[in-house]
């Protein structure tokens, strides 16, 4: 894989002697037949921005609510920091849940608001007046909000409010945020800006964040991993740029982002190593490079993104892969329009071409032939 390497210092998960900082080990908790989590094991390692993906009910928050302490696993083990906390009540864990912004109370002020967890703390920590009124400015300054602490919620607007949620949440200093969907109650423009503003001022705390979402590109913008959940269980946990370019499986490979999925059979293999695939769909013979060997017969998905696709008017020469096709579909999106493309023998390819001039249009109109083009190091070849 060529992956970009970074200093392991980065990338803990790569270093074989660092420790995670949040083990979770073979957790699996049902309700009635229903397996929410299924023997779910997962390392987090300190400082992450770890994101749970996945689809609605595939037990993303089941999994938050047993690190939180408000569900208890019927089998399995949590450990944060190096101390087994699995059987320890919610208020005894360095964990705090930051809930959607309408979780505030409207009768508080902003800075009540804020003060409202530190004031409620359990057992000896409870902060003095003094201490208290300088932790709300120092939050109230983290989330770039010094002046507005007399306000009420409903006098802020909506990223304001998601920001004094997180200020409260993070007042308590925990070791460990958890973050259920939190930009769900924000439209689409705000939700962009905040998902910035959410990142920076995670790494400004260097706070460990566990979010979940069901919104790939959010995980994929915020996150210094993902682990996508499908079922109650863990399908592959990668950075954002390995899942987009290595999926493990189908269901990831669709997961995230766009994506063209041919399914073929072995044939065997070329002079240079990639597999020659029969693919019935293009009918014809395509190349995919894969690190093992496979069997000639095993039936396998070809996966290449509609960008690493090139399109010609003519039959090109000296591409691993090219097939032709008629435009059955176009959508101008702006900045790219996307082309659906049949083959004769079928498959419908989905590609894109950038605009780079103001003036572009759609370079091709419906019914136009094309020939496609890709690598062989372009397309993941998938058996699961
Ligand atoms: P997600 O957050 O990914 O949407 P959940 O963790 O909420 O998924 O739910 C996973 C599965 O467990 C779903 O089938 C859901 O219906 C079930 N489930 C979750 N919580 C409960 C509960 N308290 N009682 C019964 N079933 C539940
Ligand atoms: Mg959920």
């Amino acid at each position: 894989m060529s992956v970009p390497a970074r200093s392991p210092a980065l990338e803990p998960w790569r270093d074989p002697a660092a420790q995670p900082f949040v083990r979770i080990e073979g957790v699996t908790k049902t309700f009635g037949k229903v397996y929410a989590c299924d023997d779910i094991s997962l390392d987090v390692y300190r400082g992450e921005f770890f994101a749970l993906l996945g689809g609605s009910g595939s037990g993303k928050s089941t999994l938050l609510r047993v690190l939180a302490g408000f569900e208890s696993p019927d089998r399995g083990r949590v450990l944060i920091d190096g101390i087994d906390v699995t059987d320890l009540p919610p208020y005894e864990r360095p964990v705090n849940m930051m809930f959607q912004s309408y979780a505030l109370f409207p009768h508080m002020s902003v800075a009540q608001n804020i003060a409202f967890g530190l004031k409620h703390s359990s057992g000896g920590a409870r902060p003095g007046a003094g201490e208290i009124r300088d932790r709300v400015q120092q939050m109230l300054e983290l989330v770039r909000m010094p002046q507005l602490g007399n306000r009420k919620p409903d006098q802020l607007s909506g990223g304001q409010r998601q920001r004094v949620a997180l200020a409260r949440a993070l007042a308590k200093q925990p070791k460990l945020l958890l973050l259920d969907e939190p930009l769900g109650a924000l439209d689409k423009k705000l939700r962009e800006h905040t998902q910035f503003e959410l990142v920076s001022i995670q790494e400004r705390v260097g706070t460990t964040f566990i979010m979940v979402t069901h919104d790939q590109e959010e995980a994929m913008t915020m996150s210094s991993r993902i682990a996508v959940m499908d079922a109650g269980r863990i399908v592959q946990v990668s950075t954002p740029a390995v899942l987009y370019e290595y999926p493990s499986t189908r269901f990831v490979a669709e997961f995230i982002g766009g994506i063209n999925l041919l399914e073929g059979r072995v044939l065997g293999h070329d002079g240079d190593g990639d597999l020659r695939i029969q693919c019935d769909g293009v009918g014809g013979e395509l190349l995919a490079r894969h690190p093992d060997p496979l069997p000639e017969g095993t039936a396998v998905g070809i996966a290449v993104r509609p960008e690493k696709i090139d399109v010609h008017e003519t039959k090109p020469e000296g591409f691993d892969n090219a097939v032709m096709g008629k435009v059955r579909d176009i959508a101008y999106l702006g900045d790219v329009s996307i082309y659906h493309v049949q083959t004769e023998a079928g498959a419908v390819l989905r590609v894109q071409e950038t605009h780079v001039a103001r003036s572009s249009q759609p370079h091709y109109d419906w019914d136009d032939t094309l020939w496609l083009s890709w690598d062989a190091a372009s397309a993941v070849v998938l058996t699961s």
